[in-house]
């Protein structure tokens, strides 16, 4: 049987830092592979560069020069992270068997990319990489991050509890996940939806090795309603039912204006107007932005704009990728 060739894909956004410590790393890993003989001696490390504004892709480069094993795909600007590993395994998928997509600054354990291989091995199309402790990450980043997956599966959105965006995927699940054309693209949410059979495997986060996280609170609550958003319509059923109780409360305080009214009791109902006014008004506000997201998705997804943009890369001339085939 021919040996599988794997591409580990990693999106990197500003991390000259980082990058000349784990390079190292995974190119050991990879070694170590070829010669237990797991993996063909095709195999990469492909880097995909995010419009960085260091010498990341200089680096990257670099790399190549010293050895094949290294490639890289640079993107025409930045795009974020999915974006920006989606240009990557869509490279990959021309030209790998099985792909696994990591981030470069060693927080995932790359030691867990043999048992990966094994459950590849055994038949497995998707392997998800899950943290069992978080025990590195601060005690704010866990909570917001644990809330964060919990708050998805309760609005319906399908994902992996504490998996991030380390995965192994073979060409057949890569090929499927080609067919997802969104622009809002949420690859934890999809890489479920493609199906076929998957396996999970766990290992512990790290610290980062150097460099900083770039997704802060307000980026990563962006992220958060954006998966959301992109993967569930609960919020808007939430809000029909919402203005469904709120109509029939207002029926039953209709009836109880008429009936003091008919009594002749009638107060100078001042604050209890307002009260209702004010609350009317934010509810709806609410319930509009939340629409209005929606609408926003659709805005987007209309246009159909590329999701990435490939200015350079090592891999050749043949390793040409269209985004939206
Ligand atoms: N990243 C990227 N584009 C961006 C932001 C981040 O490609 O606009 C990459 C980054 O280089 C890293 C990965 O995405 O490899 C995860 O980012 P980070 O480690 O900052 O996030 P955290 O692990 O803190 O959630
Ligand atoms: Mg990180």
């Amino acid at each position: 049987m021919e040996l599988p060739v794997l591409y580990i894909v990693i999106p990197c956004y500003n991390e000259e830092q980082v990058l000349p410590i784990t390079s190292g790393l995974f190119l050991d890993k990879l070694r170590d592979l070829e010669s237990q003989g797991r993996i063909s001696d095709k195999s990469r490390v492909l880097f995909v560069n995010d419009g960085s504004k260091d010498h990341t892709w200089d680096i990257i480069c670099q790399l190549n020069q010293q050895d094949e094993h290294f490639q890289g795909v640079c993107l025409s600007r930045n795009r974020g992270h999915q974006n920006a590993l989606l240009a990557g395994l869509m490279t990959a998928k021309n030209h790998a068997d099985v792909t696994i997509s990591i981030d470069c600054d060693g927080q995932d354990d790359i030691n867990a990319m043999d048992e990966m291989l094994t459950e590849y091995a055994a038949g497995c199309d998707v392997v998800y990489g899950v943290r069992s402790r978080r025990d590195t990450d601060t005690w704010f980043k866990r909570t917001t991050a644990e809330g964060f997956y919990k708050v998805m599966k309760s609005l319906g959105a399908d994902v992996v509890f504490n998996h991030a965006d380390y995965r192994l995927l073979s060409r057949r699940a890569l090929e499927g996940l080609a067919q997802f054309e969104e622009v809002n693209l949420f690859l934890r949410g999809l890489v479920p939806l493609v199906g076929y059979r998957y396996s999970s495997v766990y290992y512990a986060r790290a610290e980062r090795m150097a460099g900083e996280s770039h997704y802060p609170l307000k980026k990563m609550l962006s992220f958060a309603f954006d998966g959301i958003t992109s993967l569930s319509i609960k919020p808007i059923r939430i809000i029909t039912t919402l203005g469904f109780f709120i109509s029939l409360a207002s029926i039953i305080g209709i009836l109880w204006v008429l009936a003091t009214k008919l009594f002749g009791i009638t107060v100078s109902g001042w604050s209890s107007m307002l009260c209702a006014i004010f609350f009317m008004g934010g509810v709806q506000l609410l319930c509009l932005g939340v629409i209005g997201e929606y609408v926003g998705k659709i805005y987007n997804e209309t246009k159909r704009r590329p999701r990435f943009i490939i200015r350079e890369t090592t891999l050749g001339k043949d390793a040409e990728v269209k985004d939206h085939e």
